[in-house]
């Protein structure tokens, strides 16, 4: 699979001509959703990257390139007809990370008329079902809680049961805004040609979105390009990586992130090696990388990511229908333009479309923000997620999308919906000082649309929303507010829904 590409794997410790290996890019991978061109461009660079490290170690492979003639484009038939025409007595495969093709491949082999075998991807801290047998019988799934038992059962930055500084977590001392005039480290990006693929993905008719640079296309796509950039994360970014996590700039797409979630999803790189780098530079040099920096990175890989997959495998097929707020509204028209006068939105669709990236805060409080004040179904908002970036795979893309952003789960991942109004996107970016709209005013011409959207979304969840005791206090303010004001914000607010192409 694109996502199986993990050099490492004891299947390829030996070299073994009994066995076949076969990759194919297929047309149900490239259009269950309309995706970026260069995420398609880059799982397929980096699979054809893949099928050359094995013949180099003499595996034999099969690779079936999208536009081959007799590329039948879908897993199973393709499959079919390899193991029909040259006889091959046992199919074995790697476990999918997604439940779609998880299901596949269970019917396909269900069917097949010879013996099968899975086996683990060897990738993750922990298995499918480890995070579902933790949480079992409890009511709340506290990704702090899982974070601990991995961070304990892994012996990372632990010494026996606690932690070494003894202190589990320093959210406190990260977070902060981007002063004026600091220019952040610049990104290490790639000069790929890709100018096949594109050309193929052209010629076969592939809807996709985006724009790419085909003859520099910046993401790796092999192991040592991800090494690269993870050791470049580890010099330039890391010192700066928790104290900046939130923080956002207009015209900075990456800032101290380290954009190695496509080489980690794709698994290039494992996160053990990546929590091992981490842990490394911080050992050798930690009057340049403070503790609090390393924390905050060793709980994303460790906690979150490792959080959402368990969350994934415990609650599909379920999850991907829940919409605990009944949204049903369309996304506007400018998520796919990136044409709207709100600078904030402007910023973090057109850097998705120029790169296929923005780092967590900008998915998390710009789009998805607006997404869910917009009443947004979040079929809708899954879709778009899950194609413009080229890390978007359906376990961690729908886990952080219906359940962190869009609350669609009714508080399974998170403990309440994250929305915000103007204030908290002024309070960690530059974006409201040169808006359009007006950041301080709640109704009225240019008034911040983030702004009566908020209470507008406060108003209309109410029943759902006011026995959550981390939302309590905000129903105090709304009712403490004068009748006329709060009037005035709700007709703002349903002017702007009915007009928000417009925006
Ligand atoms: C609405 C929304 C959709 C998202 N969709 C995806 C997706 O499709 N694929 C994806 O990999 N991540 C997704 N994320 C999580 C996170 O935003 C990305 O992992 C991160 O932005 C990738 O950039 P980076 O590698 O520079 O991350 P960094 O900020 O450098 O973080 C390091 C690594 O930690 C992991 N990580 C951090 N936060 C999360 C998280 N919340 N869940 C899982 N892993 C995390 C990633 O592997 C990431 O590479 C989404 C978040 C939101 C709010
Ligand atoms: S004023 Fe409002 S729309 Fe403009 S950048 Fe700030 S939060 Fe975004």
């Amino acid at each position: 699979m694109g996502d199986q590409l993990n050099c490492n794997h004891s299947w390829f410790e030996t070299t073994d001509h009994s066995i076949t290996y076969v990759m194919m890019e297929i047309r149900t991978e490239t259009d269950y959703a309309t995706h970026h061109i260069q995420k398609t461009a880059g799982f397929f660079a980096a699979m054809r990257q893949f099928s050359n490290f094995l013949k180099s170690k003499k595996h034999q492979c099969i690779y079936i390139k999208i536009n081959d003639k007799d590329n039948l484009q879908s897993l199973e038939a393709n499959l079919s007809n390899i193991i029909e025409k040259d006889h091959y007595t046992k199919f074995e495969y790697q476990l999918p990370d997604e439940y779609r093709v998880d299901l596949i491949l269970k019917n396909f082999t269900s069917k097949l008329g010879i013996a099968s075998k899975v086996y683990d991807t060897q990738h993750f801290f922990s298995t499918r079902d480890e995070l579902g047998k933790f949480f079992e019988g409890k009511k709340s799934f506290l990704m702090e809680s899982f974070y601990r038992a991995m961070r304990k059962k892994h012996q990372v930055l632990m010494s026996g049961e606690n932690p070494i500084t003894g202190q589990w977590n320093y959210d406190e001392e990260n977070r902060k805004k981007l002063p004026k005039n600091h220019k952040p480290a610049a990104p290490l990006v790639f000069n790929n040609n890709v100018s096949d693929i594109v050309d193929a993905i052209l010629q076969t008719d592939i809807n996709t979105m985006g724009v790419i640079d085909k003859t520099n296309f910046i993401w790796p796509i092999n192991r040592d390009q991800s090494l690269e950039l993870l050791s470049h994360f580890v010099t330039e970014c890391l010192p700066l990586f928790g104290t900046y996590q939130d923080a956002m700039i207009p015209n900075e797409w990456s800032l101290y992130h380290s954009r190695l979630s496509f080489s980690l999803n794709t698994k290039m790189i494992s996160p053990a090696e990546v929590i091992e780098a981490a842990i490394g530079a911080w050992q050798k040099q930690p009057e340049i990388i403070a503790y609090n920096q390393l924390e905050g990175f060793v709980r994303q890989i460790i906690g979150w990511r490792e959080y959402m997959r368990g969350i994934y495998w415990l609650k599909m097929p379920e999850y991907a229908t829940l919409n605990f707020f009944n949204h049903q509204e369309k996304l506007p028209q400018w998520f796919w333009t990136g044409k709207t006068k709100m600078n904030c939105l402007k910023d973090a669709i057109t850097q998705s479309l120029t790169f296929a990236y923005a780092h967590h805060i900008q998915r998390l409080m710009i789009t998805g923000n607006f997404a869910l004040l917009a009443g947004t179904d979040p079929e809708e908002v899954d879709q778009w997620y899950l194609g413009i970036y080229i890390d978007a795979l359906d376990w961690v893309e729908i886990t952080n999308t219906r359940g962190m952003s869009q609350f669609a789960d009714g508080g399974i991942v998170g403990t309440k919906p994250y929305v915000s109004s103007a204030a908290y996107i002024d309070k960690m970016s530059h974006y409201c000082g040169t808006c359009f709209y007006n950041k301080t005013k709640k109704t009225g011409d240019r008034s911040c649309p983030f702004n009566s959207l908020y209470w507008n979304f406060y108003d209309k969840h109410e029943a759902k929303l006011a026995h959550n005791p981390r939302i309590g206090m905000m129903y105090k303010v709304w009712h403490r507010m004068k009748p006329e004001d709060k009037t005035a914000l709700l007709e703002q607010a349903d002017y702007y829904l009915k007009h928000i192409n417009e925006l």
